[in-house]
């Protein structure tokens, strides 16, 4: 599915949690998903940080506030909200976000990370995407995911002068 837009503003969706819920929610009615009430609360907890977050983070705010919030269950949400595209893993910080448009497929995306401030903003262009896809498959090689994730600093925080 392309989109006719490249958002770059991280706080679009992520920062406000009910609007990315109730997203998250019509595209599980639509596509006949059960959001349960953990994988809710999963979901919820990462949209409201806002920034990327942890496992053991999660783990720690979910035990606070469900029953039986152990690891096998904790993980088993994100799983579910990862396969279905309604959050990305970041692999080079170990983190979890949301993502920016969560009513559509599950998509590879090249990410942007702040090494100042933690955030991360999807860079929505499929042409990286496809590019590195052909490139491989060039090669014969046959590609079946794509990590991108390219650390720096990002706008708000380059133009503060850097503390410490
Ligand atoms: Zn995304
Ligand atoms: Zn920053």
């Amino acid at each position: 599915m392309a989109h006719d837009h490249a958002c770059t503003d991280p706080s679009h969706h992520v920062h406000d949690g009910d609007a990315f819920v109730a997203e998250v929610e019509r595209a599980c009615e639509a596509r006949g998903l059960r959001l349960t009430p953990i994988r809710a609360n999963a979901l919820r907890l990462i949209a409201d940080a806002g920034r990327p977050v942890k496992a053991y983070e999660l783990l720690d705010q979910m035990k606070a506030t469900q029953a039986g919030a152990a690891p096998p269950t904790v993980y088993r949400a994100l799983d579910f909200l990862l396969e279905h595209g309604f959050i990305h893993r970041l692999a080079s910080i170990n983190a979890f976000v949301g993502c920016h448009h969560p009513g559509g497929e599950q998509h590879a995306v090249p990410f942007l990370i702040c090494d100042r401030c933690q955030s991360a903003t999807e860079l929505e262009d499929e042409r990286i995407v496809a590019l590195l896809d052909e490139k491989a498959r060039a090669i014969g090689f046959v590609p079946r995911a794509q990590t991108l994730e390219v650390h720096g600093v990002c706008a708000a925080c380059a133009a503060r002068p850097a503390t410490g």
